[in-house]
């Protein structure tokens, strides 16, 4: 009998968990309002234009769209002041990271570093790639320990991935540590690539004083992950984009699958780009929802970490299972992050959803708390 044979790294992958999604939470507990604050989608939803530009380029699905975007790679590098040169866009950063990982490192050869726990991705794409994955774990209060990472590398490394601000904890280091970091993998390891990771760095209260992209400090061994999925409200429509070093991203454009983003993705792209006041609403509700988020919890006896993020890392209070509240959670139509697939059996994250969702959400838990926590006497 013929039997295809998948490469055993293949084989024995753990794919990555995402957050629940609204249809299974409606089948299982026939709830009809399900309130999602688990994957940190726009909590506006998209721009009114974006939406138009898609119902109007239907009519252009029958073509393909130009090879390599050039149209939407020219407006996403005015957008971060960057040439165009050195800027490429994916089907989500997450085509992006495996691509990345695929032309700068060898199969069985090549090593990544990056720190434990971090965005599933990265470690993903890795082994699938054959690359082998190098962890440093993360300081008890999640902040990054950054000689961990450097004692870490070696010849052979040829990538390294942080988050800045990080997923799932929120933190996000002054970006002179991070500058630091860098020119010390530079010296240390001078083939390798650091990819920082910026998905959330536009919801930080000062952007430039977390974001080397941001403040305009682009080193030779750098590359940045943006995204539209965030803050300009188009998870579904899959684009990402980077700013490379120039041999990177020439290597990156040649090893590019020319179409992986689709000429509806990028005619929305092209009007999220022009709808500035949806950006700006959307930053304001999100740094207002997570004040607001954040004293609730705490109101609540939770445990919350400080985040610059559009979501919030958090513990519940002494004695309530998390299991339990995650399904009573679930039960009254509120999908939260368990971070178990993070290891971290004991945090949530939480989305900072519309004030209207907020509301649920901290309802939902103040409910689920009460009966869920051993009665005190
Ligand atoms: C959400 C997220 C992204 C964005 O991924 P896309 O593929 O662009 O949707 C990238 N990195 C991290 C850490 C994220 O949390």
């Amino acid at each position: 009998m013929i039997a295809p044979k998948p490469l055993p790294r293949a084989n024995s992958l753990a794919p990555y968990t995402p957050g629940l999604s609204v249809a299974a939470i409606r089948e299982t507990y026939g709830v009809e309002n399900v309130v999602k604050l688990a994957s940190n989608e726009n909590p506006l939803g998209a721009s009114p234009l974006a939406r138009e530009a898609l119902a109007r380029a239907a009519a252009e699905v029958f073509r393909y769209p130009r090879g390599g975007n050039p149209e939407l790679v020219s407006a996403l590098a005015a957008a971060v002041a960057v040439p165009e040169s050195r800027l490429v866009v994916g089907n989500g950063s997450d085509e992006i990271i495996d691509l990345l990982t695929r032309i700068m490192a060898e199969a069985g050869r090549h090593n990544m570093l990056c720190f434990d726990p971090c965005f599933a991705i990265y470690p993903i794409q890795a082994q699938i790639a054959g690359v082998e994955t190098r962890r440093a774990p993360l300081k008890p209060d999640f902040s990054f320990d950054f000689d961990a990472l450097l004692n870490l590398a070696d010849e052979n490394t040829r990538l390294a991935f942080i988050t800045t601000p990080d997923n799932p904890s929120g933190y996000a280091p002054p970006r002179e540590e991070v500058e630091k970091f860098a020119a010390r993998l530079a010296r240390r390891a001078p083939k390798a690539l650091l990819v920082i990771d910026e998905a959330y760095a536009d919801f930080a209260p000062d952007e430039k004083a977390v974001s080397l992209l941001a403040a305009g400090n682009l080193p030779p061994n750098v590359a940045f992950l943006r995204t539209m999925s965030k803050s300009y409200g188009l998870a579904g429509a899959r684009i990402g984009f980077a700013v490379l070093p120039a041999n990177v991203a020439d290597a990156f454009r040649r090893a590019r699958l020319p179409f992986s983003v689709n000429i509806l993705a990028e005619r929305c792209a092209l009007a999220a780009l022009r709808d500035a006041a949806f950006r700006e609403a959307t930053l304001k509700t999100v740094s207002d929802g997570r004040r607001r988020l954040t004293e609730a919890l705490l109101n609540l006896g939770c445990r919350v970490w400080p985040s610059s993020a559009n979501f919030l890392m958090f513990q519940l209070p002494e004695g309530a299972d998390p299991d339990t509240i995650f399904n009573e959670l679930l039960k009254n139509g509120v999908i939260i992050r368990s971070l178990k697939s993070y290891g971290l059996p004991e945090y949530f994250r939480v989305s900072v959803g519309s004030p209207r969702e907020n509301g649920v959400f901290r309802a939902a838990l103040a409910r689920a708390l009460k009966n869920g926590l051993p009665a005190r006497d």
